[in-house]
């Protein structure tokens, strides 16, 4: 195993059937990011692209992606941050950590599901919604699995 410094970015329509090390693979026809997990596990990670999830930063070059990936579900649990396709480590998670990050993730994806019982003029829901987003690393959950699936032609 052998940890990838940074990742080149590649934008493609649909994934690739092998997923290169050391590539982030863009497909804005899915809205959807794959790599190959940093620690070199081999772990493939999907990262969804949605005002609910991660967001990318392309500057023509490098590709910066926000917030942090937290691959909970793959046995490694690698954590980073990748900052202009350069891998920063971030620090492991307890399983607390990890627990009460997935209930916050899940609270604000139902509070968002149900948008009409939000006013439509709220000051500062914007602002502190940004401060939510910062806190919490994403997690790849496995219900992400079935859209790698899909690209890779299996059930
Ligand atoms: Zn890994």
């Amino acid at each position: 195993m052998s940890r990838v410094k940074q990742l080149d970015p590649r934008f493609v329509e649909t994934m690739p059937d092998t997923i290169e090390p050391g590539i982030l693979y863009v497909s804005l026809e899915y809205g959807s990011m794959i790599h190959g997990c940093a620690c070199g596990c081999g772990g493939e990670v999907v990262l969804p692209l949605t005002p609910l999830d991660w967001s990318l930063r392309y500057d023509g070059e490098t590709i910066s992606v926000w917030p942090s990936v937290g691959n909970w579900s793959l046995p490694c649990r690698s954590h980073y941050i990748i900052d202009k396709g350069q891998i920063r480590w971030a620090g492991a998670w307890t399983d607390k950590q990890i627990a009460a990050g997935r209930a916050l993730d899940l609270a604000r994806k139902q509070s968002r599901a149900a948008p009409a019982m939000k006013p439509a003029q709220e000051a500062d829901s914007a602002v502190s919604e940004t401060t939510v987003r910062a806190a919490p690393p994403r997690s790849c959950f496995d219900g992400i699995r079935h859209r790698v699936a899909r690209w890779f032609g299996r059930t």
